[in-house]
């Protein structure tokens, strides 16, 4: 059953208004799914037998949008009611089809029928349509059982439905984890051996599903899950190497944590800074070549430099990170030998940076998994809390702490791994 409480006024003002108009009209999509689990969906889609230009027709506060395929955007304020009319095809939602190299583009713009429509979508549980007029829900492809029974499974031959769109692995996962769903085992058993055909996503669409992965609220889970379908070493292969080396070291506490502490402020409606969480994603490999910088002579700075530029510049071929979030992870990376500098005039000046509280941020995580010295993280806390007077005296006695560079090779052991929490 669903409740009409959950539902936007918006999306049923469009609904209703289609019908008026005579056309076809139902919710679809992850907003039916999440309203028969009882969850208040994040948007809502529409789907309709009008063509976009009938659409336009119908809505005053309407904007036709994307190429390839014409999808309608209608405006209330600041949310938008998506429509689209119903196709034929497998699409892979973002009008950026994957068959690009046998020239099947072209016929990316067919509309169909409501069960055509429903076939091309990825998940049985994401193919439910909802008509609001008699409250019906229309299935044509077996979600409403897999959705009562917990199950995700792919509509269709699922290697094949993966390999038309190896990004579906990852909406696996994050759907599976989200709803606390189990992936069908005909779907999952192919994911470790496919998980390579994510090499042929462009890296701008990866970094916009590991947005989503990331910032679902359920992290912890979802980079376990990941890593267990390896996938995650397709996203930061460095990052992957470094855990394996280490299974059970710091670099997985330290993970661990950051994630932890985003789910939990997403969980309290928290912004969560995804400049940060990249930022620890990529520490272990920065911090470990930048070390081996520093043993080669390099000074402690220009190292994190010249380790955050290399690091980098291999990531953003698998995952795309935009300029404006690296530029930040590069001086977060960069703060932390500096903030090792607790004499004279120096942590007067860091402490007016503008991404000081981020990086202390960063450094009291690090002290808390056992990487940094956590008297060193306590100093600037205290610093901060400190009056004029106070913060010479701690300058200059360095509040007893050795400055300079700290566990090049040797570092402290981080605490066990702890257990994973398998709540969803
Ligand atoms: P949420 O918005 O909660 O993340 P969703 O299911 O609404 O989940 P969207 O990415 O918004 O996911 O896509 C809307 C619908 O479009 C899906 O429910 C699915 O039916 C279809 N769809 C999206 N991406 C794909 C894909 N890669 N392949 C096939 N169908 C897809
Ligand atoms: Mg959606």
């Amino acid at each position: 059953m669903i409740s009409r409480a959950l539902i936007s006024d918006h999306a049923l003002k469009v609904l209703y208004r289609l019908r008026k108009a005579n056309y076809q009209a139902y919710l679809v999509g992850g907003c039916v799914r999440d309203l028969l689990l009882g969850r208040e969906p994040k948007d809502f889609d529409v789907v309709t037998d009008a063509h976009p230009d009938e659409i336009r027709a119908v809505f005053r506060n309407c904007r036709l949008i994307g190429r390839r395929f014409r999808l309608a955007h209608i405006h209330f304020g600041d949310e938008i009611v998506e429509v689209a009319t119903f196709r034929a095809l497998n699409d892979d939602g973002e009008g950026d089809r994957q068959h690009g190299r046998d020239g099947r583009i072209l016929r990316d713009n067919i509309y169909g029928s409501i069960e055509e429509d429903a076939w091309r979508r990825d998940f049985t549980v994401n193919a439910l349509y909802y008509n609001i007029n008699d409250f019906s829900v229309l299935d044509f492809v077996g979600g409403m059982d897999d959705h009562k029974a917990g199950i995700l499974r792919l509509i269709g031959e699922p290697e094949q439905r993966f390999r038309e769109d190896p990004v579906r692995m990852l909406r696996a996962i994050r759907f599976a984890v989200k709803l606390g769903f189990t992936i069908h085992p005909s779907c999952a058993d192919p994911i470790p051996k496919l998980a390579h055909l994510l090499e042929g996503i462009p890296s701008a669409r990866l970094f916009d599903e590991v947005i989503k992965l990331l910032l679902s609220g359920y992290s912890v889970q979802t980079f376990e899950e990941l890593r267990h379908f390896r996938l995650f070493g397709l996203l930061f292969p460095e990052t992957e190497q470094c855990l394996a080396r280490e299974p059970d070291g710091f670099p997985l506490v330290f993970l661990a944590k950051v994630l932890e502490r985003t789910d939990e402020r997403i969980q309290q409606n928290k912004g969560v800074a995804p400049f940060f969480l990249f930022a620890a994603l990529l520490w272990e490999p920065v911090r470990s070549l930048a070390n081996a910088k520093m043993k080669a002579g390099d000074t402690d700075v220009y190292a994190y430099q010249e380790a955050a530029s290399e690091v980098l510049n291999r990531q953003v071929r698998s995952v795309a990170i935009p300029r404006s979030i690296s530029l930040t992870m590069r001086e977060i990376w960069t703060l932390q030998p500096r903030l090792e500098r607790i004499k004279g005039l120096k942590p007067f000046k860091l402490i007016t940076h503008p991404r000081f509280r981020a990086a202390y941020d960063f450094l009291v995580l690090r002290a808390e998994t056992g990487e940094a010295e956590p008297e060193l993280a306590n100093w600037w806390t205290r610093f901060q809390e400190a009056d004029e007077a106070q913060r010479r005296v701690m300058t200059r006695e360095g509040g007893g702490l050795r400055t300079g560079a700290r566990r090049s090779g040797t570092r402290r052991r981080g605490p066990r791994k702890p257990k994973a929490s398998k709540e969803s």
